[in-house]
């Protein structure tokens, strides 16, 4: 069963009572409208935590467009009866106000590392620091052992990784692997948005992915970058970008073997709404 908690110091209450028992703390933050991938993080933190917390909380400062905060789905009532199917978490919903008592201005200008302003970020200007701002604002007030994000926004999770480790926060992140409709596209809240034909035949995204990880060893960047883009330019998809990079400083590679860590990351439009994925050719640790 899920327990709501909207204010932050009845939530804090709850975690010290956690913290004296000598219990381990997971927490997912969300902006609602949950669905499996979401609830993949949740049953990880479960398995990993002795407690899990869920956060549902549309943060205002991360939408550079009014009209997509405005139409972003809430579905809070569905959100915790598939929370109940999955174990028993803490919730927090809270306000804006709750968040934001001093009000919703950007403070400062965070240091990204210059992570926020390609792929993403070239086309949705302030987006990642508005993220940066509520995911440290929360990791205060939560202040988890773990913290889990979707491999699926892969320039947030390297984003909150850079800012974790340049501030030292006592926090381990841990990602989670996408996870995908039965066609292969990305869950993702927005997906309700398309048109059922559409959201199938988006599954294209996917194909090219794995299409380009299965040349990335016989193909140089640039030809793969541009067989990639050629091959999602079939209406109504319109590729945004194609980008080959090192999975920890976001920059393009020049070629495969460059960097222990490439990730081919993408965002495609189709009616009106951005599409993003990515997949992972190569990891070494
Ligand atoms: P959001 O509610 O879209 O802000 O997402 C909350 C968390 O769920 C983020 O860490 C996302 O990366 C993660 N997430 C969203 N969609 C997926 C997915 N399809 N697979 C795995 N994780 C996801």
């Amino acid at each position: 069963m899920a327990t709501i908690f909207e204010k932050v110091s009845v939530l804090q209450e709850r975690i010290s009572a956690y913290r004296i028992q000598g219990n381990s703390v997971g927490f997912v933050p969300t902006m609602g409208a949950l669905h499996e991938g979401h609830l993949s993080l949740v049953r990880q933190s479960m398995r990993e935590n002795d407690h899990t917390i869920v956060s549902i909380f549309v943060n205002p400062t991360q939408f550079n467009d009014k009209n997509d905060l405005l139409h972003y789905p809430r579905t809070i009532t569905q959100d915790l009866a598939q929370l109940d199917t999955v174990g028993s978490t803490d919730v927090f919903i809270p306000n804006v106000q709750e968040i934001y008592p001093n009000g919703t201005e950007k403070d400062g200008d965070p240091d990204l590392g210059g992570l926020d302003i390609t792929m993403e970020g070239a086309s949705r200007p302030g987006h990642f620091k508005g993220m940066a701002q509520v995911v440290r604002r929360l990791l205060d007030i939560v202040t988890p052992d773990r913290l889990y994000m979707g491999q699926k926004d892969f320039q947030q999770f390297t984003i909150v990784q850079y800012m974790i480790q340049k501030h030292r926060l006592p926090v381990q992140l841990v990602r989670c692997p996408i996870v995908r409709e039965p066609g292969g596209l990305a869950m993702s809240s927005r997906n309700v948005r398309l048109s059922a034909a559409v959201r199938t035949r988006a599954a294209l995204i996917f194909e090219v992915l794995n299409e380009v990880k299965e040349r990335s060893e016989e193909m140089d960047v640039k030809s793969l970058e541009n067989f990639a883009l050629r091959r999602l330019s079939v209406a109504p998809f319109e590729p945004e970008y194609f980008s080959i990079v090192d999975g920890r400083t976001l920059e393009p590679v020049k070629n495969m073997d460059q960097t222990a860590f490439v990730v081919a990351c993408t965002a495609v439009r189709a009616e009106g709404l951005r599409l993003i994925d990515n997949i992972i050719i190569r990891e070494e640790i």
